[in-house]
C-alpha cells in the first residue's frame, strides 16, 4: 500500500486521516508542529509522540521530500533545483536572494496546458497537477538550508488551474502555527484564470500578479491563447474586483518586454492609456532567452524608455532585473522533466 505523504495536509485534514488508522486529534496536534515548524524528516525524532503512535505513523505515512537531482548556482547568487517526484517526473524550483529579501519561486504543475508562446515551461506538455505535498515540499527543500522571506508561485504551471492543492498550501503557509508567512509576502501569478482568482483566491488576501504582456487583444491572443477566453477588458475588471475583495492595495500586471513586438513607444502609450484608471502596478520584465525561444528581449535603452513613458503617465512601474539568467532560472525559463 502506498504511504500517504503528510507534508501538504492541513491540521484538520491530518486529524481526519489519522482517524482512519485509529489515531486521535491529539496525535495530529502533536505531529503537526513537528512537520511544519521543526521541519522533521522522520517520525523517530517526534519525542512527545508516543512510541506506539510513531509506529503506526511509520507504517502508513511518509514525510518524503523530492530528491534534488541537479542544483545549479548562478553567478548572482540565484540557485535552481531540479526536484524529482516519486513518479520520476521533476520540476524546477528557484531561490533568489537580493539585498532586501530572499524569494523562492515555486512550481505547481508538471508541464503546462496554457501554452504561452514566450514561455519555456509552456513548451513542455501538461502531465499532471502537483499534489499539495509536492508543492509545499519545494518550500521545505529551500527552508532546510536558507531563510525565506517571500514566496512567488511563478514557476512551472498555472497555479489557479491546480487550485485545490494550491489552496491547501496557502492555508499552511499562512497558518501562524505552521509556516506563519504574511499574506503580503506571497504572490500568485496567473495567466488570467480570473473567476478562480476572484471567487476562491481572494479570501487568502495574497498578492495577485496577472500576466498581461500586451496592450491589445490581438497581440495578447497571439502570445497567450487564453486571451480568447479572458480578454483584456475582463482582466482589468477582475483585477479591480480582486483588489477589493482580497483587501490588497493593488494588483500587479506583468509585462514582458519583447523586442519590436510590444516594446515600442506606441506600445508604451497604449499600455498607459489602458491602465490609466486602474489601481495597479506594472512590473516590466526583461525577456530571458531559452534554446529555441521565438522572441528576443528588448535592449536596455528601449526598456528604460518604456518604463519612463509609463511613469510619465503616472503608472506605477518597476523595471525588474532578471536573476539567474546564466542557469536558465529567470522568469519564463523554467522547464522540468516528464516521464
Ligand atoms: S507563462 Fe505560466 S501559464 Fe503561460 S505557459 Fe508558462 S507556465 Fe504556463
Amino acid at each position: 500500500m502506498q504511504k500517504i505523504n503528510l507534508l501538504g495536509l492541513t491540521l484538520e485534514q491530518l486529524k481526519l486521516k489519522f482517524l482512519e488508522h485509529g489515531l486521535c486529534a491529539l496525535d495530529a496536534k502533536r505531529v503537526f508542529p513537528w512537520i511544519h515548524t521543526k521541519l522533521a524528516f522522520s517520525f523517530d525524532i517526534m519525542s512527545d509522540v508516543p512510541l506506539a503512535v510513531r509506529k503506526i505513523l511509520k507504517n502508513n505515512y511518509t514525510l518524503a521530500r523530492p530528491k534534488c537531482s541537479v542544483l545549479q548556482k548562478s553567478s548572482d547568487g540565484t540557485q535552481k533545483a531540479l526536484l524529482e517526484m516519486e513518479d520520476g517526473n521533476s520540476v524546477e524550483s528557484v531561490f533568489i536572494p537580493d539585498a532586501r529579501r530572499t524569494t523562492v519561486c515555486i512550481s505547481t504543475q508538471i508541464g503546462c496546458a496554457v501554452g504561452c508562446k514566450f514561455c519555456h515551461s509552456g513548451t513542455q506538455r501538461f502531465i499532471r497537477n502537483l499534489s499539495s505535498s509536492e508543492i509545499i515540499s519545494q518550500i521545505f527543500f529551500w527552508k532546510a538550508e536558507k531563510s525565506i522571506t517571500n514566496i512567488v508561485f511563478m514557476g512551472m504551471g498555472e497555479p489557479l488551474l491546480n487550485f485545490e492543492n494550491l489552496s491547501n498550501v496557502l492555508s499552511l503557509l499562512l497558518n501562524k502555527k505552521a509556516h506563519n508567512f504574511s499574506r503580503h509576502k506571497i504572490t500568485i501569478s496567473t495567466s488570467g484564470i480570473i473567476e478562480k482568482a476572484i471567487t476562491n483566491l481572494a479570501k487568502f488576501g495574497v498578492k495577485l500578479a496577472i500576466s498581461l504582456h500586451a496592450s491589445s487583444d490581438e497581440k495578447r491572443s497571439f502570445l497567450m491563447p487564453i486571451n480568447n477566453r479572458y480578454p483584456i477588458k475582463m482582466l482589468l475588471a477582475a483585477a479591480e474586483e480582486y483588489r477589493k475583495s482580497s483587501n490588497t492595495s493593488c494588483v500587479t500586471f506583468e509585462y514582458l518586454l519583447l523586442r519590436d513586438f510590444n516594446d515600442t513607444e506606441i506600445d508604451a502609450l497604449e499600455l498607459a492609456r489602458l491602465l490609466k484608471s486602474c489601481n495597479c502596478k506594472v512590473n516590466l520584465i526583461m525577456y530571458n532567452n531559452w534554446p529555441g525561444a521565438p522572441f528576443f528581449g528588448s535592449d536596455e535603452n528601449r526598456a528604460n524608455e518604456f518604463s519612463r513613458t509609463l511613469l510619465s503617465h503616472n503608472i506605477r512601474t518597476l523595471l525588474r532585473k532578471s536573476k539567474g539568467i546564466d542557469i536558465l532560472a529567470a522568469c519564463g525559463q523554467l522547464k522540468g522533466k516528464s516521464t
